[in-house]
């Protein structure tokens, strides 16, 4: 792979953080770009000044939705040392969401670099009150500009950074979730495993309709039966039974969440009976009933862990712990914000610090 270019400008004034930062509403300075072609791979990866992208009319993506993406989270460690969160993962997954959709996989070392390299450069950016951090979007996308359906043969890489707060405007509050059974978001063989835009559009009118009834997402049924519980909006989904953590198996239209697998190692190194099976919701209803349904948490990088205070269900509701975040649900949040910034230790390995960089800005 060649080497990064730096276009980077001096950096005149200190910045400036708004106190309530929302969700994906400011960008940094800087962004990273390379470009794929048949003929030369993956070239010309630079890091600049944030611009807009000029894009074809004709670019295939806007057709067809040939794009993919990940989203994964930077911190300040107590101390002052920039860290990424499950970095290698995050790369694995974006390649293997291009397998599914036809694009040309990247270096997973090479973009490993690319993105501390830029996190390092903008690492003035990373707000650090509990809960915030930088928010790293790679996205790839097909930008030939051509109108007929096959995969595009040039590409484009970019990762843009955002500092962001919490991700539900009630923070670490408990939720309220519609189980959806009048849409359905993706189905076994389709791409539902795959961060890829398609499944976001299939996401919309559900989500819109849930929020107008004054719910703040929906959990999503399987798209065969509406039998089994798959997933939230952007978050996997636990449901703690009295004796028993269980999360929906992955098979094939639930995404893959890097949260979820670290959640399922942590409860597993508490020693906790945690399984990966199919959850009926009628089982969920059943449980509560009889008194043995706990609660229910989502996990996913953008919120963390989420509880649900709240689950309606063809037209009843149904109060989890009193509308209170579970004890473990409170335990699983402190663990892993503890973890991103360092103040207990990485004895798992998920965390990658981000190495002074090369360039001043
Ligand atoms: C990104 C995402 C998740 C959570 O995955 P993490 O790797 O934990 O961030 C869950 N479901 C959907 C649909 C997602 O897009």
């Amino acid at each position: 792979m060649e080497k990064i270019q730096y276009h980077i400008k001096k950096r005149t004034h200190k910045i400036e953080l708004p106190k309530e930062l929302g969700f994906g509403k400011l960008f940094t300075d800087h962004f990273f770009e390379m470009d794929y072609s048949p003929e030369k791979g993956w070239h010309n990866p630079i890091i600049k000044h944030l611009e807009n992208l000029s894009v074809h009319p004709g670019s295939m993506f806007i057709h067809y939705g040939q794009a993919i993406f990940e989203g994964l989270k930077a911190f300040k460690t107590e101390d002052g040392k920039a860290i990424i969160f499950r970095p290698k993962a995050h790369i694995r997954r974006l390649n293997n969401s291009a397998k599914r959709i036809c694009i040309p996989l990247v270096d997973e070392e090479f973009l490993l670099h690319a993105l501390t390299e830029l996190v390092a450069i903008e690492s003035d950016w990373i707000p650090t009150n509990p809960g915030e951090s930088l928010y790293i979007r790679p996205v790839i996308y097909g930008m030939d500009p051509f109108l007929g359906v096959k995969p595009s043969s040039n590409y484009k890489l970019f990762i843009l950074l955002s500092p962001v707060g919490a991700y539900y405007s009630e923070g670490f509050k408990p939720i309220k979730i519609l189980i959806q059974d009048d849409y359905v978001r993706a189905v076994k063989k389709g791409l539902g495993e795959c961060k890829t835009p398609a499944n976001y559009a299939a996401s919309l009118l559900a989500t819109k309709e849930a929020k107008e009834k004054g719910f703040t997402q929906v959990l999503w049924l399987d798209g065969i039966e509406q039998k089994y519980l798959e997933e939230v909006g952007t978050m996997n989904i636990f449901v703690e039974f009295k004796d028993e953590i269980a999360t929906p198996e992955l098979t094939g239209s639930i995404l893959p969440g890097i949260t979820r697998r670290s959640v399922i190692k942590i409860l597993k190194e508490k020693g906790l009976n945690v399984t990966e099976r199919l959850i009926t919701i009628d089982e969920v209803v059943e449980a509560y009933k009889n008194g043995t349904l706990v609660s229910l948490f989502g996990t996913g990088t953008a919120a963390v862990i989420s509880p649900v205070g709240w689950l309606t269900y063809k037209g009843t509701e149904m109060i989890l712990n009193n509308g209170k975040a579970s004890k473990l649900a409170q335990e699983l949040f402190d663990e892993l914000s503890s973890l991103h910034t360092l103040s207990i230790e990485d004895k798992y390995d998920w965390i990658v610090q981000v190495q002074n960089e090369e360039v001043e800005v």
